[in-house]
């Protein structure tokens, strides 16, 4: 007994010293690679290179202006969605400017339609404003006096019905049937 009592203190020092120095080592790691982020020295210097590139939308005469970033010093256009595809204008300010043109209405004119009042009746417009050129149909059969107050003040101020291009006009037609019993 009094012969194992020393051992055993030893050994439990032994492992006390080594659960403290594996402690201190994890620590020192951790303030290691924290403090890498934060000083920024292994942010790579990165030669991204930017460009513009413009959609025309030939049905609603909209221009769309996206820029964007290409990491690698790379202009990858293959990533890039959409078709047609990309042609390069020239460059501007230093960046390369693509365009490409769409034979169709941009996202707003194809996707929104506005309900509104107009002269009277109910008109429906592409996109979300009331813009002359824009007038997609007018119902003079839905007049403004034949309403409820509740809708007339709604179409007063316009709803804004929102969809696949595909399917918004039906959405449209559905109000529209709800309008007048
Ligand atoms: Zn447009």
């Amino acid at each position: 007994m009094k012969r194992s009592l020393p051992g055993v203190s030893w050994k439990a020092i032994g492992i006390l010293a080594l659960v403290t120095a594996f402690l201190a080592a994890i620590t020192f790691y951790a303030l290691l690679s924290r403090r890498k982020p934060g000083a920024g020295e292994d942010v790579p210097p990165g030669r991204s290179i930017r460009a513009v590139f413009e959609t025309h939308y030939s049905l609603c005469g909209c221009v769309m202006v996206e820029e964007r970033e290409f990491e690698g010093g790379k202009l990858d256009l293959v990533s890039l969605s959409g078709t047609p595809v990309w042609q390069l204008a020239g460059a501007r300010e230093g960046l390369s400017c693509f365009f490409r043109v769409v034979k169709d209405y941009c996202p707003e004119h194809s996707r929104f339609r506005l309900i509104t009042l107009k002269d009277g009746v109910v008109a429906v417009y592409r996109g979300k404003r009331a813009v002359d050129g824009f007038l997609f149909k007018s119902y003079p059969e839905l007049q403004e006096d034949l309403m409820t107050p509740d809708t007339r003040q709604a179409l007063t101020t316009g709803v804004l019905v929102e969809g696949d291009p595909r399917e918004v006009d039906q959405t449209v037609k559905l109000y529209l049937e709800g309008i007048i019993d």
